[in-house]
């Protein structure tokens, strides 16, 4: 959907198109398979300057928002090219250093990042306390002004071949803290630092990027790698949530937009009773549904977006278009799955690939109850359930 972008914005959302040319779903597909990273790919991107999108240009990026870079997502996902670690680093990460980081960080690891030279992963998620993160209990302990950081954080997208993580931790215990939304501190950890270790998860999806658990124990940090204020880290840390989740809705837009093109052009193609079968409402009607949908959440993207670009609270229209798109790319790919019949579960077409990253989706990074917890109790005053 080209709607009411400037040239830059476009040229941003077409970028998928060129990209394409070079390393299409299909290089995409033979990376996720073997679960490799796609280095060639993710070095044209810093090449052509994507990466920096949301970095100020002093810093070595190109000064643009939250909205080219879902311009970004969705253009690359509309060509079926799904790239989690851009989500991670790019989306989730650099701009927090921008904005609340050391002079270390902001002149020596942002145009780094920027130029492709090191890479940054995410690390929240914690097994014992899943998505209630306030039960986390990696902490960074105090020791004058440097701290100890000992825990464990799980699934955390692409560590293997990230430089720094993240990280969100507690400076105070849960039990020592007045709210339990205070005590939490973000740093930006030099993945090669004593004390870190590393275990694949082996999930069962095809993706470009691979889950590992970290066990930090007794990792030295200084000051110098805090992100933002010791023990007040929840202020700032939705500012790298809610982008992941408009990140990840455009991303469901275009994979969603990427099946049904191919489900269309199959539908129109293919002839069994005598005329081609997107003729037949039972397999036009759920695609144009479908269609339906992707457009309706990416309008929710493109103003979540802009909210989160204008400083105003973008936590309500986050979470519909990550709820929404999500539900809408499912949706998409199943009808153009559908479309296809048995041809839709070949690796000729391709399509069945796209199905396990949607669905991941509606279940991480925050799942689909809790987005419409948030909608029902944040935004529409009912009662809390938790
Ligand atoms: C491929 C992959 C990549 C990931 N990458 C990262 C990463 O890079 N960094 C990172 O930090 N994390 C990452 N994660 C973790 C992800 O964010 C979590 O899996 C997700 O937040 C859900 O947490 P959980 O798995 O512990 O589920 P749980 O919290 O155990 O929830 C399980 C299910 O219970 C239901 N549920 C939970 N609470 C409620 C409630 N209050 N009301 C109603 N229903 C509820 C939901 O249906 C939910 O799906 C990744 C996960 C995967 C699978």
């Amino acid at each position: 959907m080209n709607f009411n972008l400037n040239d830059e914005q476009r040229q941003i959302y077409e970028y998928g198109g060129q990209l394409a040319q070079s390393y299409d779903n299909v290089y995409w597909r033979d990376h996720a398979k073997r679960g490799a990273f796609p280095s060639e790919m993710f070095d044209k991107i810093a090449k052509d300057g994507f990466l920096g999108i949301m970095i100020p240009e002093e810093y070595g990026g190109s000064g643009l928002g939250m909205t080219e870079m879902a311009l970004f997502m969705e253009g690359t996902g509309n060509h079926g090219i799904p790239l989690l670690s851009i989500v991670i680093g790019p989306c989730m990460s650099l701009p927090q250093l921008a904005r609340n980081g050391s002079d270390f960080h902001k002149n020596e690891l942002l145009p780094a990042a920027c130029r492709g030279d090191i890479k940054f992963c995410f690390a929240i998620t914690e097994a014992g306390a899943g998505s209630n993160s306030m039960k986390m209990t990696t902490m960074a302990k105090q020791k004058g002004n440097r701290f100890s950081l000992s825990g464990e954080k799980t699934f955390i997208t692409a560590a293997d071949v990230s430089d720094y993580c993240l990280v969100v931790a507690r400076t105070s215990a849960l039990d020592k803290v007045a709210k339990k939304t205070d005590g939490f501190t973000l740093f930006a950890v030099d993945l090669k630092k004593k004390g870190i270790e590393m275990q694949r998860v082996r999930i069962s999806i095809p993706l470009t990027e691979e889950q590992w658990t970290l066990y930090f124990d007794d990792v030295d940090l200084g000051p110098e790698d805090v992100v933002g204020e010791i023990d007040n880290g929840f202020s700032i840390l939705f500012d790298t949530l809610n982008p992941e989740r408009i990140i990840l809705a455009a991303l469901c837009c275009g994979i969603g937009r990427f099946a049904l093109n191919r489900g269309v052009e199959y539908a129109s193609e293919r002839n069994v009773f005598g005329q081609p079968i997107g003729a037949h409402q039972g397999v036009q009607h759920p695609m144009a549904k479908a269609y339906t949908n992707i457009e309706m959440a990416s309008l929710m993207c493109r103003r979540a977006a802009w909210e989160f670009d204008n400083g105003l609270p973008s936590g309500e229209s986050s979470n519909m278009a990550k709820y929404a798109a999500a539900e809408a790319g499912i949706e998409a790919v199943d009808a153009a799955l559908q479309a296809h019949g048995g041809s839709g579960f070949t690796e000729d077409t391709g399509l069945y690939e796209m199905y396990p990253m949607v669905r991941l989706l509606r279940t991480a990074p925050v799942n689909r109850e809790l987005c419409l917890s948030y909608i029902g109790q944040k935004v529409m005053g009912m009662p809390r359930s938790y």
